[in-house]
Parts: structure tokens; C-alpha cells; sequence
């Protein structure tokens, strides 16, 4: 299975914000975006100083918010179609399906410390929708779904560190139960509110970037 792979914190300073790719340590002073405020390379500062073309402005809105995620190339394609054909408008579709994807609402269950680190629980089988394994990281989840973690003693260790660190709050179209079994049920489709702020994505950038 393909994954995002390459040094994350190069990936933030690449879109200018943090992506928040790497747990605790994005939201300590260690961060490296908050540390060099320049692209990566050795012409990170030449290129600060320039002033972006048009097609850069929405190619770095798509590549944003593919790293967010963990997502490559050929699979937000698939998003983008499938938001395409949906109802309702494009961008909030996409993101919205993003949002949806299993990885992603773990992390934002806060039973991870990161995005990876939940693909990685999901893709080792920790992870079960409806009290069914679930190990495809990019599985979609419907307004109802329960997810939980392994009833194994290291699995819910680590979920329930996690939820200590309380990174995030969760979202408004989760909720979570935190008992002996840490669980969340997805409420509702996320909309894009419900998409962190720290992305502050424009998703009519990516529409007009992935329509031509
Ligand atoms: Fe690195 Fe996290 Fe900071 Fe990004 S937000 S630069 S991944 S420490």
C-alpha cells in the first residue's frame, strides 16, 4: 500500500504552516516551522522572497491539504471525482470526504498523537468499525459508525495516553466515550467548519486547480 513518505517537518515548512505531521512535538517550541520560517533548499529564502505565480497559489492549496491527510496523488484524484459527482459544491465535498476517511478519524478522536501514527494502528489491524477489524486506513466512515481500538492492553495504553495528551478537542460531528474501551461515534458528515482551523484551506482553489 502506497504511503506519503519523506521528512515531514520539510513538508510543513515547504507550505509555510504547520501540519501538524508529527504529534506532540508540532505543538512544542522543537517545531521545526516555527523554528526556520523558509522553504526547504538552498534557495528556501530566494524563494520566500519571490512572489508566487497563479498556478503556484492553487498547486500549494492542493499539496497542502494532500499532506494534511497523507494523501498521494492518485487517491485524491478519486476524491476529487467522486466530490465532483456529488451534489452540493465541489470543494466541501472533497473535504468533507477527506474528513471522512478512518486514518483521519482516529486521529481526530484523539486515539492517536498524529495522522501517521493512526494509519499505522489502522493498517495493523488495532482499529474496528462496528466491532469489525478494520485495516484499510482510507475506509470511509458513515454518519453511525462506532470506531474503537483492540481490547489489547498495549493498543488501549497508547489510545489512552493519547487522549491524556488532549492535542485537539474533538469535533462537533464526533463524540467520544472514554471508558475502559475508548470509542467514537461519527454523528454526522463533517462540514467544512468542522475542518481544523490551523488548515485554513480554500477549497476553491483546488477545484478550480483539479477542473482544468
Ligand atoms: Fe515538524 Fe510538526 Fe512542526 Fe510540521 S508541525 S514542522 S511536522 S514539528
Amino acid at each position: 500500500m502506497a504511503r506519503a513518505i519523506g521528512a515531514a517537518c520539510k513538508k510543513c515548512r515547504r507550505e509555510g504552516r504547520p501540519l501538524f505531521l508529527k504529534g506532540e512535538r508540532c505543538r512544542s517550541d522543537r517545531c521545526a516551522q516555527k523554528r526556520r520560517q523558509v522553504p526547504p533548499g538552498i534557495h528556501g529564502a530566494q524563494l520566500k522572497r519571490s512572489k508566487m505565480t497563479d498556478y503556484a497559489v492553487h498547486l500549494r492549496e492542493k499539496q497542502k491539504v494532500k499532506t494534511y491527510y497523507g494523501v498521494l496523488e492518485k487517491q485524491f484524484r478519486k476524491y476529487y471525482d467522486i466530490a465532483d459527482r456529488a451534489k452540493g459544491n465541489t470543494g466541501t465535498n472533497l473535504m468533507s470526504i477527506l474528513e471522512r476517511r478512518l486514518d483521519n478519524v482516529v486521529y481526530r478522536l484523539g486515539l492517536s498523537v498524529s495522522r501517521a501514527q493512526a494509519r499505522q494502528m489502522v493498517s495493523h489491524g488495532h482499529v474496528t468499525v462496528n466491532k469489525r477489524r478494520v485495516n484499510i486506513p482510507s475506509f470511509l466512515l458513515r454518519p453511525g459508525d462506532v470506531v474503537s481500538v483492540k481490547n489489547r492492553t498495549d493498543v488501549l495504553q497508547r489510545a489512552k495516553d493519547s487522549i491524556s495528551m488532549a492535542l485537539d478537542d474533538v469535533p462537533e460531528y464526533l463524540v467520544r466515550t472514554e471508558g475502559e474501551l475508548p470509542e467514537g461515534v461519527m454523528l454526522r458528515n463533517p462540514v467544512i467548519e468542522d475542518i481544523s482551523a490551523a488548515l485554513e484551506v480554500k477549497p476553491q482553489l483546488i477545484v478550480e486547480l483539479c477542473s482544468k
